[in-house]
Formats: C-alpha cells, sequence, structure tokens
C-alpha cells in the first residue's frame, strides 16, 4: 500500500495525515478499461495489441490492487519501464482518517489541490459491509436537513475519483485480491455527498469498473443509488447501470417535501411516484427503497405513517426509517424513539419492511446528512496562481 496512514482516531479534530508527496504524474487508478487502453497507446504499445495490455493493467490495478508496475509480470520489462515513466498507480491523498467506536471509518480525500470529499465504511450492513461514496463535492439542492447541502457544489467527480473511493477503502482494510473470501465492502451505496443523478455519466463509468467480474467484482445488485428525486434521470440510471433505486422522500405531500426537498417544486410527487413505477426491472425481488429521515414534529405523525403507506401502494419497496443525525445549527430535532417506533410498526403492519436504521459513526460525523468537506469554489486562475507561488517558495 502506497499510503501512509495515521493512526486511528476517534475524534473530529484529528490532525491531518502528513502526506505531502508530489503527485507529479497522473495516476490509473480508478480509469476504466477505454482510458487504460488509451495510456497503454500513450506508452508506445501497438494499437493491435493495446486491448490485450489494458485487460492484463485492469487485472492488476482491480483483482490485486497493484501498487507498483514491477508486480505486472505478465508485462514485458520495457512496456512497464514505459508505463511508470508516464503513470503511476497512486490512489487520491487520504487527508484523514477516523474511526468510530461503533467500526465505521471516514475517510477525508484529497481529489485536487482544496476539493475534498469523504467516504465512509459501514461495518455489518447487509452480509458485511457497505462502503457509501461521494458523487460530488458539495450539492446544489438544499433539503434543509442536510448538512452537505450548506456547502456549495464545487464540482462533479470523474469516474475515476469515484472508484479511487472504493479502492482506498479496500486498501486499508487490506482486502485485495479481489477474490480475497473475508470481504469486508461487499455493497457500495451512493449515499455519500452530491445527487449522483445530476452526474450520471460519471457514475455510470464508475459503477462499470466496480462491477467488473475480472476487477473489484461488486454485483450491481450490490450497488444502490440513491437520488432526492431527478425524475428526468431515473430510468436513464436503470437502464445504464442496473444498479438497485433508492429515493430520499422525507413527506408524503408536496407542501411539506417543498421545504424539506426543495427539488420538490421541480418535480413534484407524481412526477416522482410515476418515474419510479417505471424503473426498469422493478419487481419483488427488486425492491426500491425508499429513506425517510424521522424529524421531530415536522414529518413523524402516525397520519403522515398511513399517507405513506397509501403513497406507496402497489410500489415493490422497503423504508428506511433514519433517525435525524444533527449537525452544528441544524434547524431539526430527531423524533422520539417511542414515535419512531409506533412509525415503523403501522407501516410494518401495512406489509412494508421498514427498519430503523441506526446511526452510524456519529461520533465522527460520518452519519448520513453530516458528510461537509471544507473545500470551497476556487476559480482555477486562483489555484494556478497559488501553485505557482508555492513552487517559487520551493526553490522549483
Ligand atoms: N443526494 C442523494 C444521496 C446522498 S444523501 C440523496 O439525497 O438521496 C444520503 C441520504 O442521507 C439521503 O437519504 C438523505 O436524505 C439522508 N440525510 C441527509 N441528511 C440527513 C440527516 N441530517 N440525518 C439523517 N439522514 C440524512
Ligand atoms: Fe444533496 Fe442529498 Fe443532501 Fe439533498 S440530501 S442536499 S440531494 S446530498
Amino acid at each position: 500500500m502506497s499510503h501512509a496512514l495515521n493512526i486511528a482516531a476517534s475524534q473530529t479534530n484529528a490532525p491531518r495525515i502528513d502526506d505531502t508527496t508530489p503527485r507529479a504524474l497522473p495516476s490509473l487508478a480508478g480509469m476504466g478499461r477505454a482510458q487504460l487502453r488509451e495510456a497503454a497507446i500513450a506508452c508506445g504499445v501497438e494499437e493491435r495489441k493495446a486491448k490485450m495490455r489494458a485487460n492484463q493493467l485492469f487485472g492488476w490495478i482491480y483483482h490485486y490492487g497493484s501498487t507498483s508496475f514491477d508486480e505486472m509480470t505478465n508485462i514485458d520489462k520495457e512496456t512497464r519501464a514505459r508505463l511508470a515513466a508516464h503513470y503511476t498507480l497512486d490512489r487520491p491523498r487520504i487527508l484523514e482518517r477516523l474511526v468510530s467506536t461503533d467500526g465505521t471509518r471516514k475517510y477525508l480525500i484529497e481529489l485536487s489541490p482544496g476539493v475534498e470529499c469523504e467516504t465512509v465504511f459501514i461495518p455489518d450492513v447487509a452480509r458485511s459491509g457497505a462502503l457509501c461514496v461521494s458523487s460530488q463535492v458539495g450539492c446544489t439542492l438544499n433539503c434543509t436537513f442536510c448538512h452537505t447541502g450548506t456547502q456549495a457544489l464545487v464540482r462533479n467527480l470523474t469516474a475515476a475519483e469515484i472508484v479511487a473511493q472504493v479502492m482506498i477503502a479496500r486498501d486499508d482494510l487490506a482486502e485485495w485480491p479481489s477474490s480475497n473470501a473475508d470481504r469486508k465492502v461487499t455493497n457500495i451505496v451512493f449515499m455519500g455527498m452530491g445527487e449522483p443523478l445530476y452526474n450520471l455519466d460519471n457514475v455510470s463509468d464508475s459503477i462499470d469498473t466496480i462491477s467488473d467480474p475480472e476487477g473489484m467484482a461488486i454485483g450491481r445488485r450490490r450497488i444502490t443509488v440513491s437520488t432526492s428525486g431527478v425524475v428526468p434521470k431515473i430510468s436513464e440510471l436503470g437502464t445504464r447501470t442496473n444498479t438497485m433505486l433508492a429515493i430520499s422522500l422525507h413527506a408524503t405531500n408536496d407542501a411539506l417535501r417543498d421545504e424539506l426537498v426543495p427539488l420538490n417544486k421541480k418535480y413534484p410527487l407524481k412526477m416522482l411516484m410515476d418515474a419510479i413505477r417505471a424503473y426498469p426491472g422493478l419487481n419483488n425481488s427488486r425492491r426500491i427503497t425508499f429513506e425517510y429521515v424521522m424529524l421531530k414534529g415536522v414529518n413523524d405523525s402516525l397520519a403522515e405513517a398511513r399517507a405513506l403507506v397509501k403513497l406507496l401502494k402497489g410500489v415493490p419497496a422497503k423504508i428506511n426509517l433514519i433517525p435525524f443525525n444533527p449537525w452544528p445549527d441544524s434547524p431539526y430535532e430527531c423524533s422520539d424513539p417511542a414515535q419512531i417506533t409506533a412509525f415503523a410498526d403501522l407501516v410494518n403492519k401495512a406489509g412494508y419492511a421498514s427498519p430503523i436504521r441506526t446511526p452510524r459513526g456519529r461520533d465522527i460525523f460520518a452519519a448520513c446528512g453530516q458528510l461537509r468537506s471544507e473545500s470551497k469554489k476556487v476559480k482555477a486562475s486562483v489555484l494556478k496562481k497559488q501553485r505557482l507561488e508555492a513552487q517559487a517558495a520551493a526553490g522549483e
């Protein structure tokens, strides 16, 4: 593993990891098959051999988690040397790594200078563990209960940056090669920072790489994409990725949903429900997950539980009740446990699985809706100036 990881810290003010290794060359880690082919050609591999070389690289990178070209014994030495002269296998830098008392791990990752995202590993969900990945830095949608929503969008993540989040977690959990039977990262959820359907091209490309059976091999049914309701992209998500769909619902009438999830003003409940009913591949073994954050006195009455059952009638669904996770100055409180249980019982009796999601990693601010990096939108020209000044100061 190429990263010097800091020791586990279980508080949010842990020191930043002091990894100042320069990242001069681009990295192959995160690239899809087509990009690897282009990289091979750029390193002098003949066109007719490029696909084979790309496949070999793909296996080394995503099956073995290689961090050095030297290991790639089925690629000749000369090609390896040329690859190493042009590329690295580095992952993005980990700025902070926090481990919660409940085993949840949070990574603050630097994607480019001043641009950071968070990734969270949650053990013991489903069969083994889920990795919650970010698709954007910040979010343009200002859901009023979500901390990420208070951070202006900085930018979309590239496909490689999404894939690299999975690689970083697997490095840290020592789970290469991919055939390792004790794999802990068994599921991927796009429930980190950002709205995945506003970055669908890159999300879709990243899923192609993550799910590839010759690489990390995380099956498409073990990948869930969560959306706040970008209606025109829902069907496309299904056809392009064939993954599981989660909808952040949170309210059963337009007036309240307009307030909690402002995107509802553009795509109201009727439109959203029509798009959900038309989701490709929807059936009883392939249910849609509805996320419902429990906000005290706002959306947690039993009348609302009944309205929820009515709204979802006929949709193969599972309802995740998420106790609200507070963040500094958040305008809501979490519903009382007894109210959450009563709400869950009612929905359950109507025939819907409605697990109450235990908050994970609250002590390290890794729980749903608590993610927010310090990245701010900085103009490219300012970044360039900062870089030149840093180089001048370093006497380069
Ligand atoms: N943008 C996408 C995916 C990221 S949000 C979406 O909204 O679906 C992941 C989940 O966390 C969503 O269901 C979101 O509604 C929920 N969430 C946001 N803030 C929360 C908070 N403070 N407490 C509990 N859940 C929250
Ligand atoms: Fe964005 Fe999702 Fe947070 Fe809403 S809940 S602000 S869509 S990340």
